[in-house]
């Protein structure tokens, strides 16, 4: 214990964590790990943000991600940590209408070209060109993700990795990363440039968020490979970090939220107006909701003007698309499913693609809102549940222990609008509207690849934009953090990945989905760690 610590009053911390999602786990981790006294500090009962899992009824669900990639992050952070942790591999099934291919290896991109071929056998040479494309990013990833991330590695004690596996690699990396730059154009008009027919740029890239940049879009082949499950569930890597906090001497306090920021004063008062103090903070949650509530009176005018500019840059921007989950618990044994698709399974139930559903169609609905009847709305979401792509996971498929005798919990998602749900829960009907989009989805999949579900539920229930915005307090119930704008309000270049932590106020950093861009689960922990190191370096 270092003598700082002991100095330290009861309400006073080195650091404070703001956000137990796995981002603040890693930083308050790594912080208690150097004898810091840490505090995490997190709203929810449980931890984990959108990595958590949870059972109802005996059914084990994800609340959050349904799978984990490792991205040359996740198990080195896991070894450098000295946490042990169970997994199985979690291979992807894509399907179209009633054609599933299974994906296993590098080789099954073959299968991907046959599936894509077998629906638009017209644009065999574009659907050439695309694999090209594919084939390309794979060899960039394999770059990218091909060693540990140095992140996570003590270069001045590890020689061997220095010498023979970073130095090399820092020149491959940088050509690879000027290339990915060039590709940083959203993938929906990326994809124009290279295949005509708007169904089949539907059937590649529409289960991605709205301007996703096409290289992050079209390396999730290469992902597909790398998904891994821990066994007992997602979960499990929150509960493993936690452990780690608790077994270096960190405290952590949930159910309770973080309603000021005095960033002059280092303190954060919650709910019930307690205050903490701290040396340092890391705010691993939303930003827009740090810069709402962080005050910064003492300040010079000069740092305050900075701060100012900053918060209305964050707050212009808006949070990625949102997500609707429906949960079922189905009375059918899990063998019935283990026959049709693999536990994750991106699956298109129609090849005609979305093309302006989800967008164009929805936006005009929304504009025009107050004019918009029911009916119009419910015409619409027919529409968009028939040719969307969902993503479906079933927890017992990727690890057997999580199986009810007899039954099988599945989740089924599809990408979702955040506006939607919020003006239709203002015009009062949001839980009919929700039950609706549950019809649709379970009409949708059991007229189509799961026959047996449709009369076989015993229970569901479902998760929509506004319960993520509200159980994480993710703005606009984003998932994976900003919108991909032309201009980022936080970094989004690899490279300078080490300034995406940086705040413009005095001892305060960022970490997590909001504080880089594109995020997800690796991101989130590598800008965990970042924050972690810039505190520590201070010292
Ligand atoms: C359905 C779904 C699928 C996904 N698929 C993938 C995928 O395939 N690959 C991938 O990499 N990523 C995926 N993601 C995204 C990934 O889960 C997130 O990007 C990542 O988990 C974000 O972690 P975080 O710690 O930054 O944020 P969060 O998990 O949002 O954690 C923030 C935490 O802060 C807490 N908090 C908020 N405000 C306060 C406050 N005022 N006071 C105290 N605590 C507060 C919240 O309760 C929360 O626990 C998916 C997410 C979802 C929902």
């Amino acid at each position: 214990m270092s003598m700082e610590k002991i100095s330290l009053s009861e309400n006073t911390y080195n650091t404070i964590v703001v956000g137990g999602g796995i981002a603040g786990l890693t930083s308050a981790a790594y912080l208690s790990r150097s004898g810091q006294k840490v505090l995490l500090i997190e709203k929810n009962r449980e931890l984990g943000g959108l990595v958590n899992s949870f059972t109802r009824d005996g059914f084990h669900f994800e609340a959050g991600v349904r799978a984990l990639e490792d991205a040359g992050i996740i198990f080195p952070m896991l070894k450098d940590l000295g946490i042990q942790l169970e997994v199985v591999k979690s291979p992807v099934s894509v399907g179209i209408e009633n054609e599933i291919i299974n994906i296993e290896t590098i080789d099954d991109i073959m299968k991907y070209r046959e599936l894509l071929l077998n629906f638009f056998p017209e644009s065999e040479s574009e659907i050439d060109d695309v694999l090209k494309v594919i084939r390309k990013i794979m060899k960039h990833m394999e770059v990218l993700y091909g060693i540990e991330n140095p992140v996570f590695k003590d270069l001045k004690r590890d020689r061997k990795f220095l010498f023979s596996k970073l130095l090399p690699w820092l020149p491959k990396f940088l050509f690879t990363v000027g290339k990915i730059n060039r590709m940083n154009m959203p993938v929906e008009d990326y994809l124009k440039t290279i295949v005509k027919n708007p169904s089949l740029r539907d059937m590649i890239s529409q289960h991605f968020f709205k301007n996703t940049p096409a290289f992050f879009a079209l390396s999730y082949f290469s992902l597909y490979l790398d998904y891994f499950y821990p066994k007992g569930g997602v979960g499990k890597l929150s509960e493993v970090l936690k452990n780690k906090i608790l077994e270096s001497g960190g405290e952590i306090k949930t159910e309770t939220k973080i309603t000021e920021v005095l960033a002059d004063e280092c303190l954060v008062l919650d709910q019930n107006n307690i205050s903490y103090k701290y040396n340092d903070l890391i705010w691993a949650a939303d930003l827009k909701t740090f810069y709402r509530i962080v005050k910064t009176n003492g300040f010079l005018s000069k740092i305050k003007t900075k701060i100012e500019d900053t918060k209305s840059t964050m707050l212009k921007n808006r949070g990625t698309d949102s997500v609707f989950s429906l949960f079922l618990e189905v009375d059918v044994p899990i063998e019935t499913f283990r026959k049709i698709a693999h536990g994750h399974f991106f699956y298109t139930p129609s090849k005609i693609g979305l093309g302006e559903t989800h967008r164009g169609e929805l936006y005009g609905l929304l504009n025009n809102f107050e004019k918009v009847n029911k009916d119009d709305i419910l015409r619409w979401l027919e529409k968009f549940t028939a040719l969307n792509t969902y993503e479906i996971s079933i927890p017992g498929l990727k690890d057997p222990e999580l199986v009810p005798e007899g039954k099988t919990g599945m989740i089924i998602s599809l990408l979702a609008e955040y506006d939607l749900f919020k003006e239709i829960q203002k015009a009062g009907w949001l839980d009919e509207f929700n039950s609706e989009l549950e019809n649709r989805i379970i009409e949708v999949i059991s007229g189509s690849v799961y026959p047996m579900l449709k009369d076989n539920i015993i229970g569901r229930f479902s998760f929509s934009p506004l319960s993520i915005e509200n159980r994480v307090g993710s703005s606009e119930g984003a998932i994976v953090g900003w919108a991909f704008n032309k201009t980022m309000p936080v970094v989004n270049k690899i490279q300078i990945s080490d300034r995406s932590v940086l705040t413009p106020i005095p001892k305060i950093y960022q970490a997590g989905q909001w504080a880089y861009s594109p995020a997800g689960v690796p991101m989130s922990i590598l800008t965990g760690k970042l924050a972690a190191d810039k505190v520590l370096k201070k010292k």
